[in-house]
């Protein structure tokens, strides 16, 4: 791991940086979330909804500030960084309306007596999280366990150590009891030994599948349990009815939002072939208006990629590509800057024996397929070891929730790209993780299911 460093990949610019904690900070800050969960257990989530609502209006006040330092630290445009903290503010106010209904005892009929089953807090949760939405993956955890009742601490990616620590602040500022998000720049070993500790007693991890294989492993040794949000290949199925003005629009930004660096972000484009040359001739069109330039302006709709470390993986994977047989139909022109730039690219061609066939290209690299039926364009979206999202582009909505349903995916998003939202489930299966974070089933992630039954008739029979 770098050491945690702000380096701006628009100028390649350090402008901070961060060091380890010391074994006394790192014990003060478990002492400190540990007694605020006893604490929480006698108190009602409502009393932490109401706190989630003042943490949504902090950082609808200081929505500039949130958002320009991620722009700073990851180069994503700025509008898109507003957006990032404006759909936190969602996730904060949707656990603050429904986390105390949805946490109240659920009755369970059975031939024995009354029966329910509470749903309480678990422990201190430790959250390691990566760059590419440095708010956003922050408060997917963050909000239900607060409401839950579970602290968190937090370890960010080395790269957003300045987004990580305004976010913290903020959520601060709203009135959050010290302890409930402590964000901590851990070391690998570090992180080790927080997830050890008993105190701790979840583990989620946003990440790639080296940081989740890795991370997960540890959490199994240590028997916590643990939710892993990884990687994506998805497929954007267009069918042969698909309609031409709805194809455009849902293909406008599924490969080029964040610059491509979205888990979900549309990498398969698979193509009934009737529609082929239109999708190309559309992703050539999208990816050659781009204008690259400076995140912080309005203009720009190309922005760096978040470092030259990423810049530098994602060339060395489109030449393994290349090198591999998929051949280059579209690649936009050099770009004259210092900045971490990634040209966009469109790839077809792709086969099965090519090395990138099974890896997620992690940024404006569009693969497009060609296949001569829907059977093999869902054969083809299941060729993957990842099954994360996935899009589906029909006139007909039955014919394509059919189509959906065949996809070994965690989400499927009829006639549109990917989605996220505080109502709605976001996990994958295969290698692309276990368990869901937000919508009930997050909130669910890491509490105690706590069985109570009066047995008191039965002794008495
Ligand atoms: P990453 O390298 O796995 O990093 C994620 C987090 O894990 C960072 O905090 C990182 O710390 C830490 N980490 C990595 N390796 C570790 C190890 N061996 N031991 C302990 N901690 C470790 O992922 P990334 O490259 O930053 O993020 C991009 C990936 O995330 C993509 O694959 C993307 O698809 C995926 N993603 C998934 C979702 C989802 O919801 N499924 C959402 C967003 C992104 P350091 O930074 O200090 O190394």
């Amino acid at each position: 791991m770098a050491k945690y460093e702000s380096v701006n990949p628009y100028t390649n610019e350090v402008f901070a940086s961060y060091e380890n904690p010391t074994d006394q900070q790192i014990e003060e800050s478990l002492a400190l979330a540990h007694a605020l969960y006893k604490k929480w257990r006698h108190e009602e989530p409502s009393s932490r909804a109401a706190i989630l609502k003042d943490i949504a209006a902090k950082f609808q006040e200081k929505e500039e500030e949130m958002a320009k330092t991620m722009t700073l630290e990851m180069g994503k445009k700025l509008s898109e960084a507003k957006e990032e903290v404006e759909i936190c503010i969602g996730i904060l106010n949707y656990y603050a309306d429904h986390g105390p209904e949805l946490l109240k005892p659920v009755d369970l009929p059975n031939p024995y007596g009354r029966a329910y089953y509470l749903k309480q807090a678990t422990g201190v949760i430790m959250a390691c999280e990566p760059w590419n939405f440095p708010l956003y993956q922050v408060i997917r955890v963050f909000a239900p366990n607060f409401v839950v009742g579970n602290p968190m601490l937090l370890k960010h990616a080395h790269n957003v150590p300045s987004s990580a620590a305004l976010a913290a602040k903020i959520v601060k500022s709203g009135g959050a009891p010290e302890g409930s998000l402590l964000n901590l720049y851990l070391s690998y070993s570090q992180l080790d030994q927080v997830i050890a500790d008993p105190r701790v007693q979840g583990v989620a991890l946003t990440g790639s599948e080296r940081g989740g294989a890795s991370v997960a492993e540890n959490a199994g040794k240590n028997l916590k349990k643990s939710t892993m949000e990884l990687g994506g290949n998805d497929a954007f199925i267009v069918l042969s009815d698909a309609d031409p003005a709805v194809l455009k629009a849902a293909l406008s930004d599924a490969r080029t939002y964040n610059n491509g660096q979205v888990c979900t972000s549309s990498k398969r484009m698979i193509v009934l072939a009737d529609r082929y040359e239109e999708v190309l001739a559309d992703m050539k069109e999208i990816y050659s208006g781009l204008k690259w330039g400076d995140p912080l302006e309005d203009s720009t709709t190309l922005p760096p990629m978040s470092s030259q470390a990423a810049k530098e993986k994602l060339a060395k994977q489109v030449e393994a590509a290349v090198a591999g047989g998929a051949k280059v139909y579209y690649e936009y022109p050099e770009i004259d800057a210092p900045g971490a730039f990634s040209r966009p690219i469109i790839l077809t061609d792709m086969t099965k024996d090519n090395p990138m066939f099974d890896q997620e290209m992690f940024g404006p690299v569009c693969v497009v397929y060609k296949v001569k039926d829907e059977a093999e364009a869902i054969a083809l979206a299941n060729d993957s070891s990842y099954g994360l999202g996935s899009s589906v582009i029909s006139s007909d909505i039955k014919h394509a929730e059919e189509v959906a349903s065949q996809i070994e995916t965690g989400m499927t998003v009829i006639n549109g790209r990917w989605i996220t939202d505080g109502s709605l489930p976001f996990g994958g299966v295969k290698k692309s993780g276990y368990g869901r974070e937000l919508s009930p089933l997050g909130l669910n992630a890491f509490v105690n299911e706590h069985l109570v039954i009066d047995f008191t008739d039965q002794n008495q029979q």
